[in-house]
C-alpha cells in the first residue's frame, strides 16, 4: 500500500539544509527567507529581496524574471553571509551600504543614523514654512533674493543636509555634527548628489563652532571664529539630534542598539538634555523671522515645546504628527 507524501507532512520536522548553497535565483531566495525566517527578523522576504539584489548587483524586476538563471558559487556564498549577518540584527541598510530618503539614495555606514521615513516631515515642513514666504525672490521687488542661509546640526549621513540643498538652489548650508567619519560619509553624499559645493561641513558640538562666527567667514572645512561680531545669519535652522534617553537603552530594538552610532541616538539620561543647548545656540544665530525645526523623540514634545519661552522670542510655535500619529516636529521663529 502507498501512502501520499501528504500523510507525513506535520511528522516530518522542516529542515533547513544549510551546506547546500542554492544554485539558481529561485533558489536562493527561498533559502534566505526561510533563513531570516526562522530567524524572526521582520520583513525578511524584503530584506532577502535586497541582499539578494546586492549580491547580484541586479534590480528587483531582474530576480523576479530570472528566477530560473543560475547563480554561481561565489555568489551564492556572499549571498548566504550577508543572510547570515542580517539573521543575527545587523540592519539590511548597513549591509547594502545605502538608505533612500527623500527620493535620493544615501551611502550609510556604521558610523552614521539609517535615515528614517519620519525625518521626511522635517524636511515637509521646512520648505512649507520657508515657501510661505516667497524665499526665492523678494515678493515686493522680484529681486532675486540674497543667498539663503541653513544650518543642519548632527548632520549624520548627510540625509537633511543634502536634500535641503537640492530643494533649495539658492541655499548655502552648514553641516555639522561631533563625529568625523559621519562628516565624511556626509561629505561623499553631497557629491553624490552634486551639492557638495553649497554645503560645509563642521566638525563641533551642536553649534558651537558657527557660535562665535560670521559664517560668511567659514571655509569648507574650516571655522574662524570671529567673537563680536553679528552671528545671526540664519534663515533656517534644522536639526534631528539623539533624543533617546539612555534609560531607555534596553527598550531599543537590537538592530538600533547594537548597530547604530550610540553618540546619534542617546541624548542624555532622559533623552531631552539637547534640546535645551542646541535651542540657546540656535536663538543666537538665528536671523530676525529665522526658522528652527527639530525633530522629536516619541514622548518629548510636551517637555520640548516648553522651551520655547515668548519672552526669549520665539513665535509661531506648532507640532506636526508623523503617519503613526505622534508628535514627531516642533518648528518655532524667532522674533529679534
Ligand atoms: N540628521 C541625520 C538624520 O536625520 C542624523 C541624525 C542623528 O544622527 N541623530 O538621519
Amino acid at each position: 500500500m502507498r501512502f501520499s507524501c501528504r500523510h507525513f507532512k506535520l511528522a516530518v520536522p522542516p529542515t533547513i539544509v544549510a551546506n547546500s548553497n542554492p544554485t539558481n535565483v529561485l533558489a536562493a531566495l527561498k533559502e534566505g527567507m526561510a533563513q531570516l525566517r526562522v530567524a524572526q527578523i521582520p520583513a525578511h522576504t524584503l530584506a532577502t529581496e535586497l541582499l539578494l539584489m546586492h549580491a547580484l548587483g541586479r534590480d528587483r524586476a531582474w530576480i523576479y524574471s530570472h528566477a530560473e538563471e543560475s547563480v554561481d558559487p561565489a555568489t551564492a556564498e556572499r549571498f548566504l553571509a550577508l543572510i547570515a549577518r542580517r539573521a543575527t540584527g545587523e540592519p539590511v541598510q548597513y549591509l547594502i551600504g545605502k538608505q533612500e530618503f527623500w527620493g535620493l539614495e544615501f551611502e550609510v555606514t556604521p558610523a552614521v543614523l539609517i535615515p528614517r521615513p519620519e525625518t521626511e516631515h522635517l524636511m515637509e515642513v521646512a520648505l512649507a514654512r520657508l515657501g510661505e514666504r516667497g524665499i526665492k525672490i523678494h515678493m515686493d521687488t522680484g529681486a532675486p533674493r540674497e543667498k539663503l542661509q541653513v544650518a543642519d546640526v548632527g548632520t549624520g549621513s548627510g540625509c537633511l543636509a543634502v536634500a535641503l540643498a537640492w530643494e533649495l538652489p539658492h541655499a548655502e548650508v552648514f553641516a555639522t555634527d561631533i563625529s568625523a567619519p559621519a562628516l565624511e560619509v556626509a561629505r561623499r553624499n553631497a557629491a553624490r548628489h552634486g551639492v557638495v559645493e553649497r554645503i560645509h561641513f563642521l566638525q563641533c558640538d551642536l553649534l558651537s563652532s558657527l557660535a562665535y562666527a560670521d559664517p560668511s567667514n567659514l571655509g569648507a572645512r574650516h571655522s574662524v571664529p570671529a567673537s563680536g561680531q553679528d552671528v545671526s545669519h540664519f534663515d533656517l535652522i534644522v536639526s534631528n539630534p539623539p533624543y533617546i534617553a539612555r534609560n531607555d537603552a534596553a527598550l531599543l530594538e537590537r538592530e538600533v542598539r547594537d548597530h547604530e552610532p550610540h553618540s546619534a541616538l542617546f541624548g542624555g539620561p532622559t533623552g531631552i538634555e539637547m534640546y535645551q543647548r542646541l535651542i540657546d545656540q540656535a536663538r543666537d544665530l538665528l536671523r530676525d523671522r529665522g526658522i528652527l525645526v527639530l525633530e522629536l523623540g516619541f514622548d518629548s514634545a510636551e517637555h520640548v515645546r516648553k522651551l520655547f519661552d515668548a519672552r526669549h522670542g520665539w513665535t509661531n510655535v506648532a507640532i506636526t504628527m508623523d503617519l503613526a500619529g505622534i508628535p514627531r516636529v516642533l518648528a518655532a521663529e524667532l522674533a529679534r
